[in-house]
């Protein structure tokens, strides 16, 4: 199965909310519904979204509020978040951006426009998460269809072991720290230990056979990376 975006949704009119909702959920989003800023910080507390549809009027903490301490605090302030609202002159607009804000939707709007500013700030944040193929040496990936194929053949990947595979093949030949792929594989780790990491490695590099299994390498005491060029088990040592 291919993960959804999560979209945390902070808006406290339930029409809006469940507009965007439904409109998300049909298009392949999974959208989280906060009604005022103490449950949206709960939500992000527990689980990191891949977007955050933000309301600028809401009852206690303004979206604004919220946008900087999101972008001041170090684990939320990589989420990418689009401001919503009913304020459409300039000067708020650059208020919102100037919060922190990627992206600024004026009330009311189309979910059309809403969709296709999701999905740029995606691609923008995240271009792995986006679609497209990806091929290396043999090796062939295509996020769209969620396909995984070596010399053709069709391989079977579990859902973190593709985008961990997907995360390699987009930033292949560098080395990533077990930290590191937490990051940006996981995109949330606080309660994920390093040792999972390893877990998935193992069964990324059993998924995809013998062969294809060697381009992933462990660089000791530094983490992982895919390879093109597989390193023999017995090298002369050259330029030592
Ligand atoms: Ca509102």
């Amino acid at each position: 199965m291919r993960q959804q975006p999560g979209v945390l949704i902070v808006e406290d009119e339930p029409a809006i909310a469940e507009l965007i909702a439904v409109n998300l959920r049909h298009n392949g989003f999974r959208p989280i519904w906060a009604m005022d800023s103490t449950s949206a910080q709960c939500e992000l507390d527990a689980v990191l979204p891949d977007v955050i549809l933000l309301d600028w009027m809401l009852p206690g903490e303004s979206g604004l509020t919220l946008a900087k301490r999101w972008r001041s605090n170090p684990r939320t302030k990589a989420v990418p978040i689009i401001m919503l609202t009913a304020r459409g002159d300039e000067i708020d607009r650059v208020a919102g951006l100037d919060a922190g804000a990627d992206d600024y939707i004026a009330k009311p709007f189309s979910t059309k426009e809403l969709l296709a500013r999701v999905r740029a700030v995606l691609r923008r944040r995240a271009p792995e998460q986006v679609g497209g193929t990806v091929a290396i040496a043999g090796l062939s990936l295509d996020a769209s269809t969620y396909r995984v194929t070596f010399m053709d053949q069709m391989l079977k990947l579990g859902p973190t072991e593709f985008k961990l595979l997907h995360y390699f093949m987009n930033h292949a030949e560098r080395v990533h720290s077990r930290s590191q792929l937490l990051d940006k594989v996981w995109g949330d780790h606080v309660f994920i230990e390093e040792r999972t990491v390893d877990v998935h490695v193992k069964r990324l590099r059993e998924a995809l056979g013998a062969t294809a299994g060697q381009m992933i390498e462990t660089v000791r005491g530094a983490g992982y990376r895919l390879t093109a060029h597989v390193t023999p088990v017995t090298r002369p040592q050259v330029n030592a």
